[in-house]
């Protein structure tokens, strides 16, 4: 008998799936009329992400037959959709695997510090409409952290290593584009010496950022000197920066978790209820200092545009390394002492969840992860410990390059 494994956690009865199926085509039909001034254009890669999110997990949409190897059980692995910053079940998946990678591959045992970023109200928007300056606005937040560090340190060749996550949400899935930046808290020096950060001052950070973000966007021709002057009169310019969260050399765990909070999800599914009847969804956040309701109603139509806001553009980067965590800083030491790091062999962003990678050691690890999501083995056998592999894929959805990725696959495994 063939049985149905380790589909996500019954995605058809979750809200989102819920809101989301019954909707989505009226969403589109009605999106130039009402939402595109506000949003932009509809974009491709949202109807790709939201229908394959709709097929996640759908033994119909395709699947893998997997066989024990002792006893000949068989068991079908649904595909899922890894549609990243919106289905959760995927995403969470990226999350885990990006805390533990980071950890394991980037990060020193060393102290960190979190810089939270935040621009004005009144800038947002142009990020909304162009995405590529979330990429710059996160150089600028390097840049100022990198001059800072050294004038502090009063050394012009110090280097610190830093990770930014852009997030585009707020607490209440809103349009707030902001950095979340995870920051070796001192620098590294040429002769391999890392130099310990006094405390910084937060205002003069605030300002070299702010400086270099009207700079950029003054550039861009987003923004006029005119305005500029405005702003800059204004007692409070709605630039902020919170750097208050640090975490010990000897906390790998703190850094994980870190490392997983700065990848979340725009959304929790445990904060949204959707009621069919009224067409409307409430969403419930935290009380923060600050912040003016702990809650949003939208209605359903509203809600997919506010949601689908958040998805990013096909290739578009949302964690960046700079300094001495930079892929070019990381590359050159693997280069000089070969044996000082540990082989980064693959990046959370190209993982395969399913169908499994090919190569023994990429098994292993994806194993692992499953079994870390799921809490179970997919290639263990449930009925007899042994250990099981992919006979065959079979794609029912009409998607071609996943087709002819999928038939190399099944043939390397089948070899
Ligand atoms: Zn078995
Ligand atoms: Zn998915």
């Amino acid at each position: 008998m063939v049985e149905a494994l380790y589909k996500p956690r019954r995605p058809k009865t979750s809200p989102l799936y819920q809101s989301i199926s019954g909707h989505f085509s009226e969403f589109e039909s009605v999106y130039e009329e009402r939402y595109q001034k506000r949003h932009g254009v509809l974009r491709d890669v949202v109807r790709e992400v939201v229908h394959k999110y709709l097929g996640c997990g759908d033994l119909k949409k395709g699947f893998a037959r997997i066989r024990c190897k002792s006893c000949h059980h068989e068991v079908l692995l649904a595909f899922s959709c890894k549609g990243r910053y919106f289905c959760p079940s995927c995403h969470q998946k990226r999350v885990l695997m990006f805390g533990e990678w980071i950890t394991e591959e980037i990060l020193y045992a060393l102290p960190h510090r979190q810089y939270v970023f935040t621009v004005p109200k009144m800038l947002r928007p142009h990020f909304r409409f162009d995405r590529k300056l979330l990429g710059k606005l996160s150089q600028c937040a390097c840049q100022a952290l990198k001059e800072l560090s050294r004038k502090t340190l009063n050394n012009e060749e110090g280097v610190p290593g830093v990770v930014i996550s852009i997030q585009t949400f707020g607490d209440l899935v809103n349009f707030h584009p902001h950095l979340h930046c995870l920051v070796t808290d001192g620098c590294f020096m040429p002769n391999g010496w890392f130099y310990v950060l006094p405390e910084i001052d937060a205002k003069k950070l605030e300002s070299l950022f702010r400086h270099k973000v009207l700079k950029l966007l003054l550039k861009e021709k987003r923004i006029s000197e005119e305005w500029i002057k405005k702003l800059l009169s204004w007692r409070n310019s709605g630039f902020n920066i919170h750097n208050q969260v640090k975490i010990k050399s000897h906390d790998s765990r703190g850094r994980e978790s870190l490392a997983q909070y700065i990848l979340r999800s725009p959304f929790s599914q445990e904060k949204m209820t959707y009621r069919e009847d009224t067409g409307t969804v409430l969403y419930r956040s935290k009380m923060k200092p600050g912040s003016k309701k702990n809650f949003a109603v939208f209605s359903v139509l509203d809600w997919i545009a506010t949601l689908t806001a958040h998805i990013p553009n096909k290739g578009e980067q949302l964690v960046r390394y700079y300094g001495y965590y930079s892929n070019v800083s990381r590359g050159k030491r693997k280069k000089e002492k070969p044996g000082e790091e540990t082989e980064v062999s693959w990046k959370p962003e190209f993982i395969e969840i399913a169908p499994p990678p090919v190569s023994k050691e990429l098994k292993k690890r994806w194993s692992r992860f499953i079994r870390k999501v799921y809490e179970t083995d997919p290639l263990t056998c449930p009925k007899c410990q042994g250990e099981m592999r992919i006979i065959a894929f079979i794609d029912l959805s009409a998607c071609t390059p996943r087709q002819t990725s999928l038939m190399s696959l099944k043939k390397s495994f089948n070899t």
